[in-house]
């Protein structure tokens, strides 16, 4: 690798056009919903791109997760164009063509924030918006200033991210040197490093998610600001770092991802629970969850199976949870069941603060968290009533990858329940009977503890 084009900057670079004949991408690596509306903008005499990952993953010989597309159309003129089409976003306001459950992202071209010129609105009668707004650190509330395609080029994240495909003559457009970035395999912030990411902290998530998932560089000047600015994650809004969060740690990569994120300092930032628990060696067995639920979800997914971010969040969660409800049931001289309740509330409500898991999964969390205490209860109707409940797989893939970590009872637990659901109704009585019998023989039930007689005090004189 040239070490003198891995540092230098991204200021004053030429275009450098790519005819056709000599890049790799070809239409038929562009789905038929990203062509239709790259020809229709065509055709009705407005510039259209394909830009950003389906460039660059394309180029990569990649399969593009989704489509992306800019055009000097306005948001408006794009609506009046398709059908199918919603206006999206007041942050960065942008278009999808909705084709089923497809969806093409089509964003027209931004420009710089000084000479911001006002969006058009559709109606003279609307309230006009503010078109670009900054707060105090520098970061972007409001990014809608159109521009011209270098100016677009200019204000995304990295060089690998800012190739334009375009539709009139099957060129690739590379304002900021991309190509060659994609080849040296370096993620590189595009301008000033630290006023991009003050802009917009969340690329700084950005660099590490591209870096783990391209297997590239994050380059020097890129990576520099990053450990310093890691707390600016701190004013993301948690419903945005929640998508972030699925994105960084549900995409594939998630193990390498998370490696990266820890090393940069923004790991913590998002998951400061877990990070109380981490050690110098890795070893605590939080970072052992961690580290296997997301070895797991990586395989999961290079499998093309399902994965669950309650099941994930559940995991990660888990041990500092528990750690919590032993701390409130010796403090609090609640019982391990109820202090354990209390604790999956809190632990819950800290972690919706940074990253704000949506209701129908922390409702699971629970589930699966609680199941886990159930299952240790197995006489009479109990454990036939375990099984019916609907969380009840999930419990007990979750009870199974304890049994990993924590001590043989929780092994023979899982054994059993796992004997328990494969058996059939014969075998499970059995089981159930020799629970019965057990805890009748081995740990005689204890009657009820009599009231001590309190010593009669005397009475003060
Ligand atoms: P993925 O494979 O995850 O879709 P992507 O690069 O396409 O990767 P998107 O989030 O789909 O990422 O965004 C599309 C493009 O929009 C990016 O490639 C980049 O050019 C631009 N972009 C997205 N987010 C930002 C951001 N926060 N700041 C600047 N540019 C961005
Ligand atoms: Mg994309």
């Amino acid at each position: 690798m040239n070490i003198e084009n891995s540092t230098r900057t991204t200021e004053d670079l030429t275009l450098q056009i790519i005819p056709r004949q000599e890049h790799g991408i070809s239409r038929r690596d562009i789905s038929e919903n990203a062509l239709k509306v790259l020809y229709r903008l065509n055709k009705a005499g407005f510039d259209a791109y394909l830009v950003g990952g389906g460039v660059r993953d394309i180029l990569l010989g990649k399969q593009p997760k989704d489509f992306d597309i800019a055009t000097n159309a306005t948001p408006e003129e794009i609506k009046d164009l398709f059908r199918n089409c919603r206006l999206i976003g007041r942050r960065f306001r942008l278009a999808h063509i909705l084709f089923g459950r497809d969806v093409i992202e089509v964003a027209t071209f931004r420009g710089h924030h000084e000479d911001a010129k006002p969006a058009p609105q559709a109606g003279n009668n609307k309230k006009q918006q503010p078109v670009s707004a900054q707060n105090q650190e520098g970061m972007l509330l409001r990014d809608n200033v159109y521009g011209s395609i270098d100016e677009d080029a200019e204000r995304r994240d990295f060089t690998v991210n800012a190739l334009y495909y375009n539709i009139d003559d099957y060129s690739i457009s590379d304002y900021t040197n991309g190509v060659q970035d994609l080849e040296d395999r370096i993620i590189r912030l595009i301008g000033d490093p630290e006023t991009r990411y003050r802009e917009d902290p969340v690329r700084m998530l950005r660099a590490a998610r591209f870096a783990a998932k391209l297997d590239m560089t994050i380059e020097e000047r890129t990576a520099a600001p990053i450990k310093e600015l890691s707390t600016l994650l701190r004013d993301i809004p948690a419903a945005r770092l929640f998508e972030e969060s699925l994105k960084l740690l549900q995409s594939g990569q998630g193990f390498a991802t998370y490696e990266l994120l820890r090393e940069y300092n923004l790991f913590q930032q998002l998951f400061p629970i877990q990070s109380e628990h981490f050690t110098e060696d890795k070893n605590s067995d939080t970072e052992k969850m961690i580290a296997y639920i997301l070895k797991a979800t990586d395989k999961r997914i290079a499998k093309d199976m399902r994965v669950n971010p309650a099941f994930m969040y559940a995991a990660m969660l888990w041990y500092p949870m528990t750690t919590r409800a032993e701390e409130i049931s010796i403090t609090s001289g609640l019982s391990y069941y109820d202090a354990f309740m209390v604790a999956a509330n809190d632990i819950l409500d800290e972690q919706v603060k940074t990253i704000a898991i949506p209701r129908r999964h922390t409702t699971t969390v629970r589930d699966i968290w609680q199941q886990q205490l159930r299952f240790t209860r197995r006489t009479g109707k109990r454990a036939f009533k375990a099984m019916e409940h609907p969380k009840f797989r999930a419990a007990y893939d979750f009870l199974e990858m304890r049994s990993n970590f924590e001590g043989d009872d929780v092994s023979e637990l899982a054994q059993w329940w796992n004997d328990f659901q494969h058996g059939d109704n014969t075998n499970r009585n059995k089981m159930v009977q020799q629970i019965n019998d057990g805890s009748g023989s081995r740990r005689p039930r204890r009657r009820k503890p009599q009231q001590r007689r309190r010593k009669p005090q005397a009475k003060p004189s």
